[in-house]
C-alpha cells in the first residue's frame, strides 16, 4: 500500500481552463521517501509486475474520477499511462471494462496514453485494440510523440484522439530553430488529422506563448501545475472555479 497516484492538470491553451488530469504513479517508500516511476517502472515492466500495478492504477484513477464527480467537480478527463507489457496483455480490455463497470466511471472521461513504439510493434493487433477501446467510448492519446519509431501512414490507421508533443521538443523551443520546426510540424500533423495536440513539459511563459501562437490545443507542465495529490488537485479546481484561470497566476 505504498503506491500513490498524483494528478497533473492539462489546460486549454486558449482559456487556461483545466480540461483533465494525467494520473502519475509514485511510490511512497517509508525509508527512501518518494520514488519516481522512472526508477521502478522499468523493473516492473521487466518482471511483469507492471500488469497488476497497472490494474491498480486503472482502478484507483477510475475511483478517484467518480469521487470527484460525486463531490461536484466539473467532469475532468482522466488519463492513465499504459506500459508496453500492459498493452499486449490479453486481459487489458477486460480489465478496463471491469474497472469502468465496478466504479461507475463514464468511459468518455477515461483516456489511455500509449507510445509510438508500443503501437508499431504489431500494427494489426494495435488497430484491433484501439477500435475496441473506441467502441467502449474510451479515448486514446499517443504519448511522447516524435521520440519513438512511427510512420505517418501507419498513424493514419490508428483511431486515436490526441498526440502529446514530447517535452524534449518543448524544452528548447526558444533556443533551437530545429525544435521549433519539429514542434510546428507535429502540431500541423495533429491539426490535419483532426487530433487534439497537447504539449508536455511546458515550464516557461515563452514556451507557453509560442505554443499558443502555433495553435497547440492544450498543455501540461510546471508553468501550469505540477502533479498533485488528489486532495490538493480538488482544492485547486474548487479555487479556480470562481477565479481567473490564466496559467502562471
Ligand atoms: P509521461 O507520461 O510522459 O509523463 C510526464 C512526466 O513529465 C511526468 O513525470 C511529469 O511529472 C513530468 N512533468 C510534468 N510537467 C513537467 C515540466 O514542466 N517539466 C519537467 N521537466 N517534467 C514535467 P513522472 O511522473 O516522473 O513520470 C515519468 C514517466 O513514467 C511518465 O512519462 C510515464 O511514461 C511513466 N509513468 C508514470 N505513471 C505511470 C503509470 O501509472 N503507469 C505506467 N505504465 N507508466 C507511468
Ligand atoms: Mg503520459
Ligand atoms: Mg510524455
Amino acid at each position: 500500500n505504498e503506491f500513490r497516484l498524483y494528478y497533473q492538470p492539462k489546460r486549454s491553451m486558449k482559456s487556461g481552463q483545466i480540461t483533465g488530469v494525467e494520473a502519475l504513479l509514485r511510490w511512497q517508500h517509508p525509508e527512501l521517501g518518494m520514488i519516481l516511476p522512472m526508477q521502478f517502472i522499468p523493473v516492473a515492466e521487466e518482471n511483469g509486475l507492471i500488469v497488476p500495478i497497472g490494474r491498480w492504477v486503472l482502478r484507483t484513477a477510475c475511483q478517484q474520477s467518480v469521487e470527484w464527480q460525486k463531490s461536484g467537480l466539473p467532469p475532468l478527463n482522466m488519463a492513465i499511462n499504459l506500459s508496453a507489457r500492459q498493452f499486449i496483455d490479453e486481459s487489458l480490455l477486460d480489465d478496463i471494462k471491469q474497472a469502468l463497470q465496478d466504479t461507475g466511471m463514464s468511459p468518455e472521461l477515461l483516456e489511455v496514453e500509449i507510445t509510438e513504439t508500443m503501437v508499431m510493434r504489431d500494427v494489426e493487433t494495435t488497430v484491433d485494440i484501439l477500435k475496441e477501446l473506441k467502441s467502449m467510448g474510451v479515448r486514446v492519446a499517443i504519448d511522447d510523440f516524435g521520440t519513438g519509431y512511427s510512420s505517418l501512414s501507419t498513424l493514419k490507421q490508428f483511431p486515436v484522439d490526441s498526440i502529446k508533443i514530447d517535452s524534449s521538443f518543448v524544452q528548447d523551443l526558444t533556443r533551437s530553430i530545429e525544435d521549433r520546426g519539429l514542434t510546428e510540424a507535429i502540431i500541423a500533423v495533429g491539426r490535419n488529422l483532426s487530433l487534439n495536440v497537447i504539449a508536455e513539459g511546458v515550464e516557461t511563459s515563452e514556451q507557453y506563448e509560442y505554443l499558443k501562437e502555433q495553435a497547440c490545443d492544450e498543455f501540461q507542465g510546471f508553468y501550469g501545475n505540477a502533479a498533485l495529490p488528489a486532495d490538493e488537485l480538488s482544492q485547486l479546481i474548487a479555487s479556480l472555479a470562481d477565479k481567473s484561470t490564466e496559467p502562471g497566476e
